[in-house]
């Protein structure tokens, strides 16, 4: 248990209605005695007269709430302040708070890694509640909220406990190796354990990264040549003011980011430089970009424009929707075009969006991905290898050591997604039940 108590603002900053002030650590309660002049009852808001406990000065009349350990987020005697909203009310609370003894301001996250210190939360929640507060739509939100909610966390930790009797089931076969056939039964139970935890994780890796995408959004880059009307349209899709447009080629010299929310689905529209040869460094460099853009989008948009000469698209294996532009000009050629629109009239552009929405919910799903990060696919792959080294070993009915270091590493690897480590600890514990008549 931590010795400071630390307190930090909990709500944004400027003038609010209300302001909340946190506070954690074991001098919570002498720190609401001194300053409310009274400890309030656990769990309810409670109006108070905020003091200086050295001056006696009147601070703010506020909304207190006194919040015991262990049943806190953090585990540990909290307490929340709720203050009129104004910045003089907030500093003032916030230097009464750091001149009081054994308190201090918090650093970044540290109310929440007390939490995971105090067996609260395990990192793949603290991870969920980071991504829930990070996220901007709504296939975000309900993705991280399922992350804090322990959906990855109790998936890791059912698989943790199969194998720990699989481990266990090894070792009692190692012990009962002068026994018959004793060994060998458990063995077997031990295989069809590793085998069935070894299929779950694959079953989890084939997910085509879609957690991971989804925290990165999906992008779609807009390109083709000079004058197709590439940043015309990322106008109208964006429909803010976000890209110039200028009836000269050439202008468009750097990608142009415009993030958006379609249909729940983060999704980033990257404007591109022309594709052109040009003399020209500054262009050209734009152009490099536009090529290394092309080879990590998710979509690429191609544009022809009727009053252009058509180009071929871009080569490689990125899904490429080829897009006619400027509808509404008379004597178009639309051979080979997947779609066609007006910037101008916003004619097609709702179809467009629609047909982009619908790629990026394949690519992202909707938020029901269970792997998030590339530490936690890192940690599985880790795993599910060395129960394939397990599971070869005991069908080859090779040594069974090597099948429970496989285990034990495999036990290590999904430790780390949740952050729990303790697998000699929980193996003692299980082992000490094993009854085989011994
Ligand atoms: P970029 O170089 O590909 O970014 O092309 P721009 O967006 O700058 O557009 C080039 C020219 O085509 C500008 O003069 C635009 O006004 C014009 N333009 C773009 N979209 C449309 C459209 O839908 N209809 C018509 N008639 N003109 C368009």
């Amino acid at each position: 248990m931590a010795e400071d108590t630390i307190f930090a603002p909990a709500s944004g900053p400027g003038r609010a209605a209300i302001a909340v002030v946190r506070l954690s650590g074991p001098g919570t309660a002498g720190v609401l005695k001194s300053m409310a002049g009274r400890l309030p009852a656990p769990r309810r808001m409670t109006l108070a007269v905020l003091r200086d406990p050295a001056l006696g000065d009147a601070l703010d009349q506020a909304l207190v709430v006194w919040m015991p350990g262990p049943h806190s987020f953090t585990g540990e005697d909290q307490a929340e302040l709720h203050l009129h909203g104004g910045l003089a009310v907030r500093t003032a609370v916030l230097r009464t708070l750091s001149g009081i003894a054994g308190c201090r301001a918090a650093e970044p996250g540290e109310f929440t890694r007390r939490a995971f210190l105090n067996g609260r939360m395990d990192l793949s929640a603290v991870e969920g509640l980071a991504d829930l507060i990070d996220a901007e739509t709504e296939a975000q939100r309900r993705q991280a909220l399922r992350q804090l909610e322990g959906r990855l966390g109790s998936l890791v930790e059912t698989w943790r406990a199969r194998l720990i009797k699989a481990l266990a089931l090894l070792e009692a076969a190692l012990d009962f190796s002068d026994e018959g056939d004793v060994p060998a039964r458990l063995d077997d139970e031990a295989a069809a354990i590793v085998a069935e935890v070894g299929a779950a994780m694959r079953r989890s890796l084939a997910d085509g990264q879609r957690g991971e995408r989804l925290r990165d959004g999906f992008v779609v880059v807009l390109a083709g040549p000079p004058n197709a009307g590439k940043s015309t349209l990322l106008n109208a899709l964006a429909q803010r003011d976000v890209a110039i447009v200028s009836p000269f080629a050439g202008t468009t010299r750097d990608a142009i980011e415009v993030r958006c929310d379609l249909l729940g689905l983060p999704v980033t529209f990257v404007d591109t430089a022309g594709l052109r040869v040009s003399a020209d460094p500054i262009e050209r460099e734009g152009v490099a970009r536009t090529r290394a853009r092309l080879g990590s989008a998710d979509l690429v948009l191609w544009l022809v424009a009727p009053d252009l000469p058509g180009e071929a698209g871009p080569a490689g294996n990125v899904p490429i929707l080829r897009l006619g532009t400027k509808a509404d000009l008379r004597g178009a050629n639309r051979d080979g075009v997947d779609l066609t629109v007006s910037a101008a009239t916003g004619a097609g552009i709702a179809d467009l969006l629609d047909r982009i929405g619908r790629e990026a919910e394949t690519a992202l799903g909707a938020g029901d991905a269970v792997l998030t990060r590339e530490r936690h696919r890192w940690a599985l792959e880790t795993a599910q290898a060395a129960l394939a080294r397990a599971q070869a070993a005991l069908t080859e009915g090779a040594f069974g050591e090597l099948a429970a270091e496989d285990v034990r590493l495999a036990l290590r690897a999904l430790g780390a997604i949740t952050g729990r480590v303790d697998v000699e600890d929980i193996l003692d514990r299980l082992f000490a039940t094993f009854c085989i008549g011994k």
